[in-house]
């Protein structure tokens, strides 16, 4: 590490947890996260913040005027840019030490698969169920822990799934692909700005944790914001040895 890095990131070295071995871990991790929106926004603002080398933000949508209610990373004077582009500008500014690549796509099938394979950890910021299901079916595949969150109107929630782990539960096992949930399309969903922000933060959180191998992580936990009593909930959710995505996988 150059000193320059030492006194950007000596809050985290004077942490007895991170120290440089976990500074250095965050330095070298590759981070996706897929969508550069409402949640994406601050997750990858902390990430970046925080030293995490190399950032892959996957989004294929343009800013427009009605993300900068909430999706931090853009502003006004990016409107009609690619979201990818835009976040990049934004993570660049707070960390010209880092690496982003803006992939402009909507990563599906193998891509997905090659993507996640990539990286050491993966954040599901995205607003549909089948980009929910197709990122943890590839995690679970690749063996590449998911933090997932969601929010909408007043409400958020979170988890992580860890595939390396036996006991672990996938986001398959606690929303079963053929249970036609619908799909709350975010699009035309109103969504209270600080939510995304306090469940996004959380997910770099928890990402970090992860590289660094810290603390305990949300695995088999899924926390629950009941942002109009600011209330949070958090209930066991085990491994179904029945799940179509992680019930035949070899662990
Ligand atoms: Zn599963």
């Amino acid at each position: 590490m150059t000193d320059d890095q030492l006194l950007r990131y000596s809050r985290h070295i004077l942490l007895d947890e991170v120290g440089i071995e976990g500074q250095q871990a965050l330095l070298d991790a590759r981070v996706l996260i897929i969508g550069a929106g409402g949640l994406g926004s601050p997750a990858a603002l902390y990430l970046a913040a925080s030293g995490v080398g190399r950032i892959m933000l996957v989004d294929d949508d343009a800013v427009d005027l009605t993300n900068l209610q909430r999706q931090i990373m853009h502003t006004s004077a990016r409107i009609g840019q690619p979201k990818v582009e835009s976040g990049r500008a934004a993570l660049l500014a707070i960390n010209p030490d880092i690496a982003v690549e803006a992939l402009q796509e909507r990563a599906t099938g193998a891509r997905l698969e090659q993507l996640v394979r990539e990286a050491t950890v993966v954040l599901d910021c995205s607003d549909n169920f089948a980009t929910r299901h197709a990122v943890n079916a590839a995690c679970v595949a690749a063996g590449v822990p998911l933090v997932a969150g969601a929010v909408i109107r007043f409400d958020g929630q979170l988890s992580v799934f860890d595939p390396r782990s036996a006991a672990s539960p996938c986001y398959a096992c606690l929303f079963p692909p053929d249970a036609g949930f619908e799909d709350a399309a975010c699009s035309s969903m109103g969504v209270f700005a600080p939510l995304v922000g306090v469940i996004g933060a959380m997910q770099a959180a928890e990402a970090m944790k992860l590289i660094i191998g810290i603390g305990e992580s949300l695995q088999g936990r899924l926390l629950m914001l009941d942002g109009k009593r600011m209330e949070w909930t958090s209930i066991g959710v085990a491994r179904d040895p029945a799940c179509p995505v992680c019930g035949g996988a070899k662990r």
